[in-house]
C-alpha cells in the first residue's frame, strides 16, 4: 500500500452520479453522508441541498476541459 496522501476531495473517474451513475463532479457533504452528483444533477440539486449541507466540494470547473458525453 501506498503512502502518498490523497486529497479527500478530489473527485475522480470512480466517482459517480448518486442521481444517474455519470461521473460525478459535485459532492455534497452532509450530517448523513455525502451524495455525488455530475454537473447536470448539481446544477438540478444543488440550491436545496446547499441549506443544509455541511460541505461541498465542486468541481464542475473540469467539466469545461472534458468533453461531455
Ligand atoms: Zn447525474
Amino acid at each position: 500500500m501506498s503512502t502518498s496522501v490523497v486529497e479527500p476531495t478530489q473527485l475522480t473517474a470512480t466517482d459517480r452520479c448518486d442521481a444517474c451513475g455519470a461521473r460525478a463532479y459535485v459532492r455534497v457533504e452532509l450530517e448523513s453522508g455525502s451524495l455525488l452528483f455530475c454537473g447536470h444533477h448539481a446544477n438540478q440539486h444543488l440550491d436545496k441541498l446547499s441549506a443544509t449541507a455541511k460541505n461541498i466540494v465542486d468541481e464542475r470547473a473540469q467539466l469545461t476541459a472534458e468533453s461531455v458525453n
